[in-house]
């Protein structure tokens, strides 16, 4: 019988979910006994290679390629988490929602303190996704099922969350793993 797979992804993330992920260190032996990773930086596939039990987000959405890729993984995942305050809430990236687009790239650019640009060259290449107007976390861009809090959550956090959601059960955290004092 083929196993449950797995996706993840980080869009405007740092990648610290991941980590976390991996933080739960050798119950990843556990883990891919049972679930078969899909398209995932953890094993580097690209593209969806079929249906997914289970896909989980790092980040919100930033630009027209997070966009994209979410909409990927809510058309090719069964259940889709939201890991992490940058998927839920927007996160460090969502702080640029209180300036324009244009301030936010005139600060980074051009005349922020540490800037060294002095032809002021701003990035415009097409091969750069365009930006959105604001970072928008990821269950106002496709609906969302599961939302796991922290920054990052911790390994025990998503341990508990995926291997029940893989076995087909409900999610249930005990305060433990939601506590964050
Ligand atoms: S929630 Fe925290 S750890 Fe996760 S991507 Fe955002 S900043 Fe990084």
């Amino acid at each position: 019988m083929s196993k449950p797979r797995v996706a993840t992804c980080s869009l405007a993330g740092c990648f610290g979910c991941h980590m976390s992920l991996l933080d739960i260190d050798d119950r990843i032996l556990e883990l891919v006994k049972v679930i078969d990773f899909d398209r995932s930086p953890l094993v580097d596939y690209k593209s969806f290679t079929g249906r997914c039990a289970v896909g989980l987000v790092e980040g919100g959405c930033a630009n027209e390629e997070n966009v994209r890729v979410l909409q990927d993984f809510r058309e090719h995942c069964d259940v889709l988490v939201s890991l992490g305050e940058c998927a839920i809430m927007g996160g460090i990236p969502a702080m640029r929602n209180l300036v324009s687009t244009e301030e936010c790239l005139r600060e980074a650019y051009l005349d922020g303190p540490s800037v060294h640009n002095p032809d002021g060259v701003m990035p415009r290449s097409v091969e750069l996704p365009l930006l959105l107007d604001k970072v928008r976390p990821c269950h106002e861009v496709v609906r969302v099922d599961y939302y796991l809090p922290g920054c990052p959550p911790s390994a025990d956090t998503i341990w508990a969350a995926v291997t029940a959601l893989v076995s087909g059960g409900e999610v249930e955290l005990p305060y433990q793993l939601i506590k964050y004092d």
